[in-house]
């Protein structure tokens, strides 16, 4: 409602008020008239009067109640006219008492009305008490003098005074739509950041696209519109940047910040207008494909994609070459959670991460089922660390020559809470993934350690050596030379007793650190052992670099070595004895193999055809 119409509302209220009243009030007037006036037409005046005002204030509830004041202000002024002319008495008193009268009402109009019509009323008024000695015949100048000023001071200052309330009114009506512009600006600008701290909740802040969260609400729509027209399908894309990581490192933040905020927007180029580009973090985008009304749609959007993200950016003033893994789902009536898609997508992802370049995958049900058989063997593995459910297996390693042992390799075993037997090549991967080998890896050391101690006691007078497989992970771990070295003098152990079986993957970095490393080990007696050789790189011209002291070639060499791969072996045991390594072959399973090694001069001979890897308590037996 208008500010103008509330006044004319207010006014026009006020104007009946002060009508209703008039009427009662002249009631008073009646009365007062009839003593100082014995001709009963005062009386009738009155009446006519009051009549005249009734209508007035009704007609003051119509939307004419100006003029319904105005009447009423003319019938104020003529009353005292006429009951001047009809009274009898013109006597000062009696003047002045129904001037009195007249100014009250003059006082209560003003009160009520607008200035204008109080002026012109409180004028018509001064004027008419003036003319009185003109046509009263017995009143002079002096009889009026005492009405007039009375008539003069007490109405203006009265019409002064309700101006004033008027004109406070006005003020607060100002101040009060003041405070409401003031409310209705706060309340925008509190709309304002209410609207930007959505969509800073709902946005990523580096390539503005929105995030997991309307992802998520945009999904579960995406299932709903599905479940009501079940020939139209969805599709979601997880990518994921090839080797963003390096590149971030190498270009710096501010370049890598720019890089994503590149592939969002190139993401965006790719696809249709329906669909949507998310950002779930680091180099993770989802793309939700909505109305796809056959699964082919996917791949020129796909191609899109790929021939945007591997056209060259330039960073630093390098041209940096983008690829990505994506993972893609095709949405089906199984999905009735946005996490599931999301979650599949991600599956697929992984696998595609394993072809080099821009690669894609499709994802299929076999893939959760092998992440989840994953999750629950870490799960598994973490119980199984804490319960104890691990042990070491011993398999003897024989002299070739005196055929007897000159120690063991240990070897890890893991009887589960089910009681399966669970074996080293199934959980040794994961326990590397997740890390868990670090903590296994010292429980071994430790675990052999109090081993050696046993049989050093019991079996004093034949001398042994026991190898421990290393994990390169463990390499790793800060400190590990020095958990190493705590853990053998604790237990009081001959560090010299102690072999470690590395992999030629570790080695064959050749970082400065690892070489470090396994000079420390060496120089605190420990023996170095490659393991499995052969399979890995078989760089032979990097071996003599190396501080490795046995060489253990690997079975799948031994398996073979009567036929094609004996000259292979017969080349390995003499390179290793030119470099001054001691030469153990491992998986030997029958006699024939273990006569050619002989006749090769390999030292030591580990396989099924002396012992299976065996508890410590039968491994205690070959040092007798
Ligand atoms: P690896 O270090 O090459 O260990 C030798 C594997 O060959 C052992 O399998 C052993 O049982 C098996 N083997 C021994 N002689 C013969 C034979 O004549 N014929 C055949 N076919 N196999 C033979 P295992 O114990 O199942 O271990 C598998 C792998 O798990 C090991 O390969 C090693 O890489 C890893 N692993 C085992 N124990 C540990 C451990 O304590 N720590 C770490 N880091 N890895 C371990
Ligand atoms: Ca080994
Ligand atoms: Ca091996």
């Amino acid at each position: 409602m208008g500010v103008e119409t509330q006044r004319e509302k207010r006014e026009a209220a006020l104007t009946a008020q002060f009508s209703l009243f008039l009427t009662v009030f002249i009631n008073s007037g009646v009365i007062y008239m009839s003593r100082f006036s014995s001709n009963p037409q005062v009386g009738t005046v009155l009446l006519c009067a009051e009549g005249g005002l009734f209508l007035s204030y009704l007609l003051s509830r119509t939307r004419f109640y100006r003029i319904g004041a105005l009447a009423v202000l003319s019938i104020l002024v003529i009353i005292p006219l006429f009951n001047t002319l009809l009274s009898q008495d013109h006597s000062p008193l009696a003047m002045v008492t129904l001037l009195i009268w007249n100014s009250m009402t003059i006082i209560i109009a003003a009160f009520f009305l607008s200035l204008r019509f109080s002026v012109l009323f409180y004028f018509l008024n001064l004027i008419l008490i003036a003319s009185f000695p003109f046509y009263v015949k017995d009143m002079d100048l002096t009889s009026i003098v005492l009405p007039l000023l009375f008539n003069g001071v007490i109405p203006f200052s009265v019409i002064i005074l309700a101006n004033h309330i008027k004109i406070l009114e006005v003020k607060q009506l100002e101040d009060s739509l003041e405070i409401n512009r003031r409310l209705e600006r706060e309340l925008n600008n509190k709309n304002i950041m209410e609207k930007q701290l959505l969509h800073n909740a709902t946005h990523d802040s580096l390539t503005k696209l929105p995030n997991r969260m309307i992802l998520q609400n945009r999904i579960g729509h995406v299932i709903n519109y599905r479940n009501r027209h079940p020939d139209l399908l969805y599709a979601l894309l997880f990518l994921n940047l090839d080797r963003f990581k390096n590149i971030n490192d190498d270009l710096g933040h501010t370049e890598g910040d720019y890089l994503l905020f590149e592939v969002g927007a190139r993401l965006k180029e790719s696809v249709r207008e329906q669909d949507t580009v998310t950002r779930l973090g680091s180099d993770e985008f989802v793309i939700l494909l909505e109305e796809v009304k056959d699964p082919s749609e996917i791949f020129p959007i796909l191609q899109r994609i790929r021939e945007k993200l591997t056209e060259p950016m330039t960073l630093n003033d390098r041209a940096v070459h983008m690829s990505a893994s994506v993972g893609v789902v095709v949405g089906q009536k199984e999905y009735t959670e946005p996490y599931q898609i999301i979650r599949n997508a991600a599956i697929a992802m992984d696998r595609a991460k394993k072809t080099s370049g821009f690669s894609f995958e499709f994802f299929d049900k076999n893939m959760v089922e092998k992440v989840q058989s994953k999750l629950d063997l870490e799960s598994d593995l973490r119980q199984g660390l804490e319960r104890e459910e691990f042990t070491l297996f011993y398999q003897p390693i024989i002299h070739t020559d005196t055929l007897a042992a000159a120690g063991f390799e240990a070897l890890i075993r893991w009887h589960d809470s089910r009681g399966n037997f669970v074996s080293p090549g199934d959980f040794i991967p994961m326990a590397e993934e997740t890390g868990l080998i670090i903590p296994m890896g010292y429980w071994i050391i430790e675990k052999v350690c109090r081993q050696v101690k046993i049989w050093q006691e019991r079996h004093l007078e034949h001398p042994f050596a026991v190898s421990i497989n290393l994990s390169n992970k463990q390499f790793q771990d800060s400190g590990f030379i020095e958990k190493v070295r705590e853990i053998i003098e604790r237990n009081g152990v001959d560090p010299r007793v102690l072999k470690f079986e590395l992999t030629e993957s570790l080695i064959v970095k050749n970082s400065r650190e690892t070489k470090d490393q396994l000079n420390e080990l060496r120089e605190m007696g420990c023996q170095i052992l490659i393991d499995d050789f052969g399979t890995g790189y078989s760089s032979l011209s990097y071996l003599h670099t190396l501080p490795i002291d046995i060489l253990k070639i690997d079975r799948s060499f031994i398996n073979r070595i009567s036929d094609e791969r004996g000259n292979i072996v017969n080349t390995i045991i003499n390179l290793a004895h030119s470099l001054n390594m001691i030469v153990v072959a491992e998986g030997v399973e029958t006699p024939e193999q273990f006569e050619i090694l002989k006749e090769m001069k390999c030292e030591l001979i580990q396989g099924y055809y002396f012992s299976k890897p065996v508890d410590a308590g039968q491994a205690g037996e070959f040092l007798k």
